[in-house]
């Protein structure tokens, strides 16, 4: 089954207001799997890789033609399945039903680790899907630039008074993820030394405007970033290195670190390097022995979380940036590996207990005036809201679109739909040139269980139960989403989570008002609901205000 596309590097979504496939609905999901892999937004569109180490669109160039082709002649009474990344069925449904649905990467509970995965992974059962690169709404950088801006911001509050001017943060990792770590912290008016081993990433984001400059060493680096520091002036510092050198380096020579975090892919050992293998060797050696790299990659990471703890214990503010880099420490026998927290229990969990998070859309007119346009009606719609308005003044100067033009902003219960009914009726009146595609990060309030990420720490003690997720891609699938998948294994690695995703299409008719009300209502409930029913307040505060029903509560 497996193909060579002999276009797989030129991919590029359709763009403006003709129709491919028979309905909006379908042409949404055909030009966001090939937005997946524009050269633009795919880390190694080649491979069918979107982002996150091995995060994939589609199983191989065979699958991927196979589900372009039928989305292409797919009826508005029909649901495609797609299991990790291959086409198996087309199902007579309805037309509220969803027009694809999704499942990837997920296995047995005993069988749930990278070893069975890549054994059935290698005969070709099946794919890594990542989060949003397997259901097909990554935007590129800016999805995650966000959420990250959001964590840097509540570090400000948090440590500094409110603002990262004249500190330091020291991270590693400028892949697809990462990649938003420098823009996120000079947007906070901050210093960031990123170290990546690969110096073409570190390129890329310079060229994506993320990155303001390249360091030819470390010493060069840090009297970069003091000198910044001291002057009270943004910058963000590329520097080639392997971190599990620079960081213990770093740390020896007492470099003035304020804040260290960690975005390499370390949620699955083969794609974070070594020390003493080269960038040439990885890929071969990784392949050959993948236990033995395994463990030499766990090795490096003990050493690279170790130095993270010294950091800490030198008075830096420290925090997993959710890459399951402590419990790789920790397996390579590092004992305080979990001394530091995860940033969701450390910073983010009050945002998600209102239903907020990463809201996302992108133009399938290919547009950018669309998006403007999309960014002043929010600012419209919120008035209020001046740390969303900051955001989206900030974005629309900074951020440089990477395939279709695409939005992000963190919204919460209650918003959301208002958000999506007014972008319907954008379509509707021509005022947008085309239909939007209405998404959002698994990484969401009530649509993942992660107890390494999203769900360390709950009050209750309920980390590791998936119902969930499970029930937040049914209640999507009967509310009338466009596609909804099922994943496991996303962000932190396999075994560590299970999550799920889910996509409208605003195409301006009547009945994607209907269901884009009841998707964007339910789907940041469930965020609500999953927070109310671990015991926190503030979700229940949110829930009795808001209106979101919960039995339990009732009396
Ligand atoms: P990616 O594979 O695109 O990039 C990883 C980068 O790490 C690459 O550029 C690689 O060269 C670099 N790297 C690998 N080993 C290194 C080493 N020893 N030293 C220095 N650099 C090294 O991955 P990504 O999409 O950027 O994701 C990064 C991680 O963040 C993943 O584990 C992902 O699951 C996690 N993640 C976190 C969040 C969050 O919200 N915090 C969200 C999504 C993903």
């Amino acid at each position: 089954m497996t193909s060579v596309s002999p276009d797989a590097h030129s991919i590029r979504a359709p763009r403006g207001t003709e129709l491919n496939c028979l309905g909006w609905q379908q042409e949404g999901a055909l030009r966001m799997l090939m937005n997946n892999l524009d050269a633009e937004v795919a880390e190694h569109p080649e491979d069918l890789v979107v982002y996150g180490g091995t995060g994939k669109a589609a199983r191989n160039w065979g699958a991927y033609d196979a589900i372009v082709r039928t989305l292409k002649t797919l009826r508005n009474d029909e649901t495609l399945l797609v299991q990790s990344g291959k086409p198996v069925g087309v199902m007579r449904t309805h037309e509220w039903a969803p027009r694809v649905l999704l499942a990837n990467s997920n296995l047995v509970g005993d069988w749930a680790n990278w070893e069975q995965f890549r054994s059935l992974e290698a005969q070709g059962l099946t794919m890594y899907g990542q989060m949003t690169a397997g259901s097909w709404i990554y935007i590129g950088s800016q999805g995650i630039l966000q959420g990250t801006y959001e964590t840097f911001g509540a570090v400000a509050r948090k440590k500094f008074g409110g603002t990262l001017a004249g500190t330091i943060t020291l991270t590693a990792g400028l892949g697809g993820m990462g990649g938003a770590q420098p823009l996120a912290v000079t947007m906070n008016d901050g210093v960031a030394i990123c170290v990546d081993v690969d110096k073409t990433r570190i390129g890329r984001r310079i060229d994506h405007r993320y990155l303001d400059v390249a360091a030819m060493d470390l010493d060069h680096a840090l009297s970069l970033a003091i000198e910044a520091k001291e002057a009270g002036r943004p910058l963000s510092i590329g520097l080639e290195g392997n971190a599990a050198e620079v960081f213990p380096r770093l740390l020896q020579m007492g470099a003035p670190i304020d804040i260290v975090t960690d975005q390499t892919s370390a949620h699955d050992p083969l794609a974070y390097l070594p020390v003493g293998v080269s960038m040439e060797e990885w890929r071969e050696l990784a392949a050959k022995d993948p236990g033995q790299f395994t463990e030499r990659a766990r090795w490096s990471m003990a050493r690279h979380v170790e130095a993270m703890v010294g950091f800490m214990d030198a008075g830096a503010e420290v925090f997993d940036y959710g890459n399951s880099i402590r419990d790789e420490a920790r397996k390579a026998g590092y004992e305080r590996a979990f001394d530091f927290p995860g940033f969701v229990p450390a910073h983010i969990r009050p945002l998600f207990e209102e239903g907020l998070g990463p809201f996302r859309w992108a133009a399938l007119s290919g547009d950018p005036k669309d998006i403007e346009a999309t960014d002043r009606a929010i600012m419209e719609l919120f008035p209020e809201n001046e740390h969303l308005h900051r955001w989206l003044k900030m974005a629309g100067e900074r951020v440089a679109f990477e395939g279709l033009p695409a939005r992000i902003c963190w919204l919460g219960y209650g918003e959301r739909h208002r958000a999506g009914l007014k972008f319907n009726e954008m379509v509707a009146s021509g005022e947008l040139s085309a239909p939007l595609a209405i998404g959002r990060d698994h990484l969401d309030s009530g649509s993942v269980a992660s107890p390494y990420r999203e769900t360390e720490s709950m009050l209750d003690g309920s980390d590791a139960i998936a119902d969930w997720p499970l029930l937040n891609a049914l209640v999507n699938t009967s509310s009338g989403a466009s596609w909804v998948s099922i994943h496991h294994g996303g962000g932190v690695g396999m075994g560590r989570s299970v999550h799920a995703g889910q996509v409208c299409i605003a195409d301006g008719t009547e009945l994607a008002a209907e269901k884009l009300s009841r998707v964007l209502t339910n789907d940041p409930g469930m965020g609500v609901i999953r927070h109310v029913d671990a015991g926190y307040e503030y979700a229940a505060e949110v829930a009795r205000e808001r209106g979101v029903r919960v039995p339990m509560a009732e009396y």
